[in-house]
């Protein structure tokens, strides 16, 4: 069957938690994921109450396994590519890369964010030893010599800062980016050594950085760190649809995932272009689903 209440573009934290309310609330749900959650790099996620350590595709299968009892909720492996609006919003054609077309009367878009690295070879390390949050990874990380890689000032200070509870050992790297006097100092006053210089490769094995060399030649032994990437989204669906953008880049929405387009929901990190975690974006896919429901029931009692 093709035709379905609700269609949840993303199958992450917020896309199945919003199949999972809206299952269980007995609507027809349409779930499609194309597997390329940012989080699929690491060995392990941290900080979800019980489910502290889980790997992603465990947490993955676990969250699919749930929606299994729930008859309405339809699962495709599949991306989608375009999405058409009928006349006001009232019917949407969801098309996929393996050219099937799926009609339904709301969309929620999960789809997360990616990230653009200040270095492009910190790819190769991403979720081994160079991680972006330390709330997730910091625990793992504690007290090893680190490298703090930003070249906004103002990300670069309040990483540094941030990791510093984790480890005194830090080295911040700003890839050929001045800092100033002001930023210099409030490093210094924690005997944070500062290096201006653009790196000329990040060296290690397995995603394991052992040294980092500089365009001089000059090397530094570190065994991991924190990197400040910049987050876009990989498919401009929000942007097709004619949802309200605010010039920070987040969608417009209600509170509760509605967006200014009538039958367009969303959820996760891909609403505020911003990184959050599992249990945020869990918690976000929930709302949306309430506002669904909520809605259908209104218009249909
Ligand atoms: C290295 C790393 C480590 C992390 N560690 C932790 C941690 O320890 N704890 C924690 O809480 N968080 C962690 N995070 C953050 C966490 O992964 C995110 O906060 C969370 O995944 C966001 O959930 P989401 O549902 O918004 O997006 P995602 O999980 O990214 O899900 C979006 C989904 O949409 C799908 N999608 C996108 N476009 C399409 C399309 N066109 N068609 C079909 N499907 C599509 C993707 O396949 C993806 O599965 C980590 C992230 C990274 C990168």
């Amino acid at each position: 069957m093709n035709i379905f209440d609700c269609i949840v573009i993303g199958g992450g934290a917020a896309g199945l938690s919003t199949s999972l309310t809206l299952g269980r609330a007995r609507r027809n749900i349409g779930l499609f994921d194309d597997g390329t959650n940012r989080n699929r790099v690491t060995q392990e996620s941290h900080g979800f109450i019980t489910r502290d350590g889980t790997k992603p595709h465990e947490f993955r299968e676990i969250g699919l396994k749930e929606l299994e009892k729930y008859p309405a909720i339809s699962y495709f492996n599949t991306k989608i590519t375009e999405i058409t609006k009928g006349k006001d919003n009232e019917r949407f054609t969801v098309s996929t890369e393996d050219d099937k077309e799926f009609i339904a009367e709301k969309i929620v878009l999960a789809t997360g964010v990616q990230e653009v690295f200040p270095i492009p070879s910190v790819r190769d390390y991403y979720g081994k030893s160079i991680f972006s949050c330390p709330y997730c990874d910091g625990w793992e990380m504690r007290e090893k010599p680190l490298v703090i890689i930003a070249e906004d000032e103002e990300y670069m200070l309040h990483m540094t800062k941030l990791v510093y509870n984790w480890s005194k050992d830090l080295v911040l790297i700003t890839n050929g980016v001045e800092i100033s006097e002001g930023g210099a100092l409030e490093l210094q006053k924690r005997h944070i050594p500062i290096k201006m210089e653009p790196v000329k490769k990040l060296i290690g094995a397995d995603g394991h950085l052992h040294e980092i060399e500089f365009e001089s030649g000059e090397t530094i032994a570190r065994s991991g760190g924190f990197v400040v990437p910049r987050f876009y989204r990989p498919i401009t669906f929000v942007e097709q649809l004619g949802c309200e953008i605010d010039e920070n880049g987040v969608v417009v929405t209600d509170g509760m995932g509605r967006t200014t387009q009538k039958n367009i929901y969303i959820a996760g990190e891909t609403e505020k272009l911003v990184p959050s975690s599992l249990l945020i974006s869990a918690a976000e896919g929930n709302k949306a689903a309430i506002a669904v429901n909520t809605d259908f029931t209104m218009e249909r009692f």
